[in-house]
């Protein structure tokens, strides 16, 4: 079940470590910097500038400029659009090796980094160039003299605040449509991955993007993280990360300038399996919702429910379909699944699966780290999972499925929405009926029948409850960044009043 070769073909060459301010890379004002480290073995791969109050400053300064008084948010949407998509283009031009630098980062499949995440961060960005010149306000034809319209404008200075989880997806899931809509940004990438993040902005300048209007600052969520969100010259935040920090996050706005703020949050998602379910099929898409990305996923569908007519049956079949997955070195193409990101959650997820243990829950596979260093574990399943216990309740963000017997329909539902969060659903069933009934009642932003983490950049994404609000892809994405402005004029001595 392990690949743990340390055979590592396309290593890239880490050309980046500064920080990217006003169009230039910058050592911190304090001088100082951080490590950034392997998750296949542990050790550091590079020293990276380490932003702190004082640089988040000098960023907002310059994107401040750029927005007040620079050409960017007064250039044409479709000028705007021409830039970005010469930006797309250069990300596809260095796919192979944006891949390869996240990989090394995060522990992610390079064969999936080069296949989908990197390339669809290049379509997302596609998309909303497409997006920049058709962003329109409405006219209102008032109840009296009076003709009225709107101008949807950029919000203005906005800060970005990145997970680690998808460093590429999650970078311009954010910056393309706050970028398309005339916003200026800092961007913020979550400490364990600051690689892409960083050649990102070089390709950013190279695309023609002017300077000042993107800036990558890389530093500590409580230093610098902390900095944007309350700082008073930002306009607007954009967070992906925990629940708990999303919470921090909007409390340093309320402490602030009351700085609109979307948040993106943790989730325990339910996959509920009905009888009638294709099991191959309803195995397949288990395996999917739970051990993608190695669980380091927050729409991680860990609480799956199996109906009672076909529950032996599933689990007999999960249990022997895990015997050929393969835990391993992430650049081999063999590889299923590559370590956690860090120590911290290597060590965290390890928590979870011991209080699995100690709560009463059955191991059916895995339970225990992997490999002879760096940070893998085994693909985990417990089964007789009782709704109280941890597994069950919180957010684990790693490779552990908690699976739980349901007999009616009324039940999956009441189980499904035993939970705080609200950030994703699945259902597997070939009765219509039930699939309708049951995405209607779930109360979660994004329900997947018959399929699991599927993802288009067209369809909106975001949580109820405490997985946060706002919506990021689609066009929905543009509303974060953007505001409504009524313009009111008389019109005097019209007939068609
Ligand atoms: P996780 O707990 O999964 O590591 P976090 O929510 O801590 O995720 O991190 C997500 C992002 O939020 C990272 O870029 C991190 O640096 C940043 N962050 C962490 N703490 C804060 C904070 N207090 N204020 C703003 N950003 C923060």
């Amino acid at each position: 079940m392990t690949s743990n070769g340390s055979s590592a073909p396309n290593m890239p060459e880490i050309k980046f470590t500064k920080l990217f301010i006003n169009g230039a890379f910058v050592d911190s004002i304090s001088g100082k910097t951080f490590e950034t480290r392997d998750p296949r073995t542990g050790e550091v791969i590079a020293h990276i500038a380490e932003g702190d109050k004082e640089d988040i400053d000098l960023a907002v300064k310059a994107a401040r400029e750029a927005f007040d008084n620079g050409k960017w948010p007064r250039k044409s949407g479709f000028e705007r659009g021409r830039i970005l998509m010469k930006l797309a283009d250069l990300i596809d031009e260095h796919t192979e090796e944006l891949a390869s630098l996240e990989s090394l980062d995060s522990g992610k499949l390079f064969h999936l980094n080069k296949m989908l995440d990197v390339p669809s961060t290049a379509d997302s960005i596609r998309y909303y160039a497409g997006a920049a010149d058709k962003i329109h306000g409405e006219t209102s034809k008032c109840s009296r003299e009076f003709h009225g319209y709107t101008l949807k404008e950029p919000v203005g200075v906005v800060g970005l605040i990145i997970p680690w989880n998808f460093p590429s997806i999650m970078f311009f899931a954010k910056a393309a449509p706050a970028l398309a809509a005339g916003c200026t940004v800092i961007v913020k990438p979550a400490e364990q991955t600051p690689l892409t993040a960083l050649y990102y902005a070089k390709l950013a300048k190279e695309a023609g993007i002017p300077d000042g209007v993107l800036n990558v600052v890389t530093g500590f969520g409580s230093t610098a993280g902390a900095a944007l969100s309350s700082h008073m010259n930002v306009d607007a935040i954009s967070f992906t990360g925990s629940t708990e920090v999303g919470r921090l996050v909007m409390e340093a706005s309320a402490r602030s300038n009351l700085k609109p703020v979307s948040l993106e949050l943790g989730g325990k998602s339910p996959l509920i399996i009905f009888n009638d379910a294709d099991v191959n099929m309803a195995v397949d898409i288990a395996k999917l919702a739970v051990f993608y990305n190695k669980g380091e996923i927050c729409i991680a569908g860990s609480r799956v429910f199996v109906q009672e007519g076909i529950y032996d049956e599933f689990i007999k079949k999960i249990d022997e379909s895990l015997k050929d997955w393969v835990v391993g070195d992430p650049f081999d193409s063999n590889v299923h699944q590559g370590p956690q990101v860090d120590k911290k959650q290597f060590e965290k997820v390890l928590r979870y699966i011991e209080s699995g243990k100690r709560d009463g829950a059955t191991l059916l596979t895995g339970g225990k780290a992997c490999g002879k260093k760096g940070y893998y574990i085994e693909p985990t399943i417990f089964t007789d999972v009782k709704e109280d216990m941890l597994i069950a309740r919180e957010e684990i963000f790693g490779p552990v499925m908690s699976l739980m017997k349901f007999k009616t329909i009324e039940e999956a539902i009441e189980k499904a929405n035993n939970t705080i969060y609200g950030l994703a659903a699945g259902i597997v069933t070939n009765d219509l009926n039930i699939a309708n009934r049951v995405s209607r009642s779930i109360r979660a932003g994004m329900i997947w029948i018959n399929c699991y983490t599927a993802f288009d950049r067209d369809c909106p994404y975001g949580g109820y409850k405490m997985s946060g609000f706002g919506r990021e892809l689609g066009l929905h994405a543009l509303e974060n960044y953007l505001q409504v402005k009524s313009v009111i004029t008389p019109i005097y001595d019209s007939p068609w009043l």
